[in-house]
């Protein structure tokens, strides 16, 4: 199967180059050229499987470089209980017949992130084997947060890698910063930027485009590749879990083979939607996709208009990583849309970054409108809808996905219908205890690692294994670096300088 440019269908590369390269070089990202098909037989087939094995099955028709057995292999140690506490790894929860929560946050560190972020470096490493590759990868990201430990975990002491997170210093929450500063593994590293989450991420992207930088690299036999979630290998995994939740609604007679499904995800870069829209577009029952945002409605905004206008105030907000004003992955939606306009798509991105703002043609819009909904909610009503959920349902629920289940309920009220709404739920609660514990008139005057315990408390909800061993958790990195020292601490990381 080939893939192409989003901004040049010419560039045309396979599947490993597509994950090895990340981006395509005239910065289009990589799509499909054809999108293989399921059928109601495919998704019958999977009904009776383990996750690691469903996922492998949609996995093997995106990839040719690589067999049946090789992906499954992939995903039986991606996704063992080793790694996610529950067998199930992306379970269904359901409230009501038409309510469900398709929890994504067993993994390691507690967010959805895991599902892509585990299988990655299987791709990844075997990409640039299987391309003749014998240079080691050196991995860089900058985190706002969740990013940031799902790429180390994923990452942590897989040969012929190494990884490196840059984070804000002022930028994470305690339990966040812990969970990085504490990591363990031998081929990983850490370190705060003096500054906010934007002077991280120009701080890397000027250390992977320096050519200085990639030569003192090469000279020994590394190379820099990044983890973040424009690439293939990160949207990939995710198509997975919409078809497993279908699955497991005809499993337990909610639905009949062939009835329609909506999902309502929490939205920031658009990857996780966008993996919806792909699962839609094989062939997976789904009615409709709700994009739901929070105060930077930038998508509510352009799904209603058509008009994308990255020209507007920055809301630092309860629900941190859905805080983006660009949603990368949209430009994979249009493109597709425009029925593969390379043209017209490069041409909105030029104008996305020339003037921060372009509109869709009439056509786009239409078909964007026929599809997605799109709605958005304040940090007030975020909290209000967890509190309404534990009391109501005796759920509880992270702050994403609280943005995502008040959409659910405006979307519901607007159009006077009781569709069967499945809810994509990103994080687990104790991620983000301050604002749960408040949400539910709890105090909240200690310390992030020490209100996973008072939120244990008031609950009797057991929090993930991971989150609840923090206490014990001791900081092994605690560097600290000016934004104008990354590149001496990456060289330093990897015994250059
Ligand atoms: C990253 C993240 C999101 C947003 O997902 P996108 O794929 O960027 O749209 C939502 N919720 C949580 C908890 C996340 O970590």
């Amino acid at each position: 199967m080939q893939y192409v440019s989003t901004r040049d269908k010419n560039i045309k590369v396979s599947a490993v180059e597509a994950i090895q390269y990340g981006l395509a070089k005239n910065g289009g990202l990589f799509v499909p050229e054809v999108f293989p098909t399921i059928d109601m037989e495919f998704i019958k087939s999977l009904i009776q499987l383990p996750y690691a094995e469903r996922a492998a099955k949609v996995m093997d028709m995106f990839i040719e470089e690589f067999s049946y057995e090789q992906i499954l292999g992939f995903c039986k140690e991606a996704y063992s209980t080793e790694r996610f506490d529950t067998v199930d790894v992306a379970p269904v929860k359901t409230i009501s017949d038409n309510t469900h929560y398709l929890e994504l946050w067993h993994g390691p560190t507690a967010a959805f992130k895991d599902m892509a972020l585990q299988m990655l470096p299987h791709l990844l490493t075997k990409s640039i084997k299987a391309r003749g590759e014998d240079r080691e990868v050196c991995i860089l990201v900058a985190t706002s947060g969740d990013t940031g430990k799902a790429a180390l975990e994923g990452f942590r002491d897989i040969d012929g890698t190494k990884i490196y997170v840059f984070y804000p210093v002022d930028g994470v929450s305690d339990v966040q910063k812990l969970q990085m500063t504490s990591q363990k593994g031998n081929n990983v590293g850490v370190c705060g930027v003096v500054g906010n989450f934007d002077d991280a991420q120009t701080g890397v992207k000027k250390i992977f485009s320096d050519p200085d930088m990639t030569k003192k690299l090469n000279e020994k036999g590394y190379f820099f590749s990044s983890a973040n979630s424009i690439n293939w290998g990160r949207l990939l995994p995710q198509i997975a879990y919409y078809i497993s939740a279908y699955c497991d609604l005809v499993k337990i007679n909610n639905i009949k083979m062939g009835d329609e499904i909506t999902f309502c995800v929490p939205t920031g870069n658009f990857g996780n939607i966008l993996a919806g829209y792909y699962a839609k577009k094989m062939g997976l029952p789904i009615k409709r996709l709700i994009c739901a945002s929070n105060e930077n409605n930038v998508l509510t905004d352009f799904i209603n208009t058509g008009v994308y206008d990255k020209n507007r105030k920055f809301y630092t907000t309860a629900s941190p990583s859905m805080d983006i004003l660009i949603s990368s992955n949209l430009e994979r939606l249009i493109f597709e849309l425009s029925g593969c306009d390379d043209v017209r798509v490069k041409k909105y991105m030029d104008e996305l970054f020339s003037v921060g703002k372009y509109k869709v043609d009439e056509d786009i819009l239409n078909k964007i409108q026929e599809f997605f909904v799109a709605g958005y909610c304040s940090d007030k009503e975020t909290k209000e809808t967890i509190n309404k959920v534990w009391n109501e349902d005796h759920y509880l629920i992270d702050t994403h996905t609280a943005v995502a289940a008040k959409v659910t309920n405006d979307v519901r009220t607007k159009n006077n219908c009781n569709c069967n709404v499945v809810i994509v739920s990103t994080a687990s609660p104790y991620k983000f205890c301050d604002n749960v514990l408040e949400a539910l008139g709890e105090k909240t005057d200690a310390s992030g690692v020490e209100l996973i315990a008072r939120l244990e408390e008031a609950t009797k909800v057991a929090p993930p294994k991971p989150l609840a061993e923090l206490k014990n958790a001791v900081p092994r990195f605690n560097q600290k670096a000016e934004k104008t020292d990354m590149p001496k601490v990456v060289l330093e990381f990897l015994g250059i300088l």
